[in-house]
């Protein structure tokens, strides 16, 4: 990838038309892996909402055609902003309506959260390293995304605002943590890869039926960085 062939920062048409781009390789790319997810087609809510979040805002310093390739890129503190097509992916699975009030676990840059910011009513992300959460707080705020940016282990949820509709986990666990279901209404969703550190780990969908019972639903193979913390 050569840096130095990058033009300057282009104006709005520009930016908006490499956006659309983006969306109609993400559309592409659910419809190949569509038998797989069970959502070959995304809704129209989460395509807008790529249409409309500007990618080369979260991550300062690359590129704009760097920013707007369906790729993970590297956001400092050994993290990177995910793969946008999975963005997209996560989000459809959490069945997101615009009054529900959703849960992020792994702030990030806050690209997914902004994304999650079009498609459900309240937000609320948390992030457990301190510098990230700042600079994902300051940067949500500055685009105008109302999203509640909190700096704790995201392990244990942030029951303050539970129950939610959905949780999304954007860091890979051994297992769902129990914490996380525990906070989600009954018929809520959370979608979050589970699997090994850095080896295979699988994009589960689960249901909260009645009590603690879920329904699990493996839709993908993934690389997603740890869920951080002791124990
Ligand atoms: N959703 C982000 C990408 C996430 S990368 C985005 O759109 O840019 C995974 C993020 O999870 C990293 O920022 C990492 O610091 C954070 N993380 C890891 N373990 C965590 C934990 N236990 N609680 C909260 N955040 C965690």
């Amino acid at each position: 990838m050569n840096f130095l062939a990058s033009t300057p920062r282009p104006g709005p048409e520009q930016a908006a038309a490499a956006r659309a781009r983006l969306a109609t390789g993400i559309e592409a790319e659910a419809m190949a892996c569509g038998a797989r997810t069970g959502r070959p087609v995304l809704g129209r809510a989460v395509l807008d909402a790529i249409r409309a979040v500007p990618r080369h805002a979260f991550v300062p310093g690359l590129p704009f055609e760097v920013a707007h390739e369906d790729e993970a890129l590297p956001i400092g503190h050994g993290q990177t902003i995910s793969q946008p097509f999975v963005v997209a992916l996560m989000t459809e699975l959490a069945d997101l309506g615009p009054a529900d009030s959703v849960l992020e676990v792994g702030t990030g840059s806050g690209y997914q959260a902004a994304i999650l910011w079009h498609v459900a009513g309240l937000v609320h992300s948390v992030e457990i390293v301190p510098e990230l959460a700042r600079a994902a707080r300051a940067r949500l705020a500055a685009l105008g995304y109302d999203v509640r940016v909190h700096e704790a282990d995201g392990r244990l949820g942030h029951p303050q605002a539970a129950p939610y509709d959905a949780i999304l986990v954007t860091a890979a666990a051994p297992a769902i943590p129990r914490a996380l279901v525990a906070q989600l209404r009954e018929g809520g969703r959370i979608v979050m890869p589970v699997g090994e550190a850095h080896g295979p780990q699988a994009l589960l969908r689960a249901t909260r039926g009645p009590g603690d019972r879920i329904a699990i639903r493996d839709c993908l193979d993934v690389r997603f960085v740890p869920l951080l913390g002791d124990g």
